[in-house]
């Protein structure tokens, strides 16, 4: 099977490719629970003009993602799902391919011009970026790195409750990493800034790529130091220390990190206690 050279395909060319995702509106078009398209089901909707954006470059199944005008949306016979009801319903690599391409969507969606002179971008001829066609500056496409972490005292964890959308879940910490921090610095900045406690021996355990809307998640363990909780009002709702015999309603393991992580420390906090015995 032979590539197109790049990340950007003309739709007038689709040799080497088989499959497709399709979007409409922000969200992922499907036909039967399946996400993935061939080209044979395309033929109907007239698409001419557009531009698609190599999505994997499988050495056997390159996917492309393509958004769709409302008038080929109507022509083809298919449902809308989400990509927050993907990371519920999917399996891990449909969720991780929609999410990828969701991303390379937007970025190209908003990279159509230069932020520095203001022309038009045309794609690079061989790597993932855009190249502004006055002045010759690209752009990639941009992940924002967090934080996520347990803090742990003894047998106890501490987890919040964010205000907005997930309110009955309690959660790890999390934040945004600033410009100049390591992810170390910006562990002790949240936890402090969020809950007013200071964490000591911080450690890496994992990372997720979190597509909402480009994050990626760097999940630790730290330990209580020192301070009394004292939620910031603003974007923690509530936050308690939680023995591991009587947890909140936490997040899934299977779909977030911050579920992984609980789950690592409970796992560990037992095996402690066998080896103990
Ligand atoms: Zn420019």
């Amino acid at each position: 099977m032979k590539h197109n050279p790049g990340y950007f395909w003309k739709l007038t060319d689709f040799s080497g490719v088989e499959f497709l995702m399709l979007f409409h509106d922000g969200e992922i078009l499907h036909q039967r629970e399946n996400v993935l398209w061939s080209i044979s089901d395309l033929r109907e909707l007239e698409i001419t003009d557009c531009q698609t954006l190599l999505l994997l470059e499988s050495e056997s199944c390159p996917y492309l993602a393509l958004t769709l005008t409302d008038q080929q949306f109507l022509k083809l016979d298919a449902h809308k799902i989400s990509l927050r009801q993907m990371l519920l319903d999917s399996s891990i690599e449909n969720f991780s391919n929609a999410g990828k391409a969701t991303q390379l969507l937007n970025w190209y969606n908003t990279h159509q011009y230069c932020g520095r002179c203001g022309a038009a971008t045309v794609p690079h001829e061989r790597e993932r970026a855009l190249t502004c066609g006055g002045c010759t500056l690209s752009f990639y496409p941009r992940i924002n790195p967090c934080v996520i972490v347990l803090v742990v005292k003894e047998n106890k964890v501490l987890l919040a409750r964010h205000f907005g959308k997930a309110s009955a879940f309690f959660s790890c910490l999390a934040g945004f990493m600033e410009v100049g921090e390591t992810p170390e610095d910006t562990v002790v900045r949240e936890v402090r800034e969020e809950v007013g406690i200071e964490v000591e021996n911080i450690r890496y355990i994992k990372s997720q790529s979190w597509p909402f809307p480009s994050q990626l998640m760097l999940g630790f363990f730290a330990d209580y130091k020192s301070g009394e909780i004292l939620v910031d009002g603003k974007e923690i709702a509530e936050a308690n220390w939680f023995n591991v015999d009587a947890l909140p309603i936490t997040p899934a393991a299977s779909i977030s990190v911050a579920g992984q992580l609980i789950e690592l420390f409970l796992k560990s906090f037992d095996m402690q206690n066998q080896l103990n015995k």
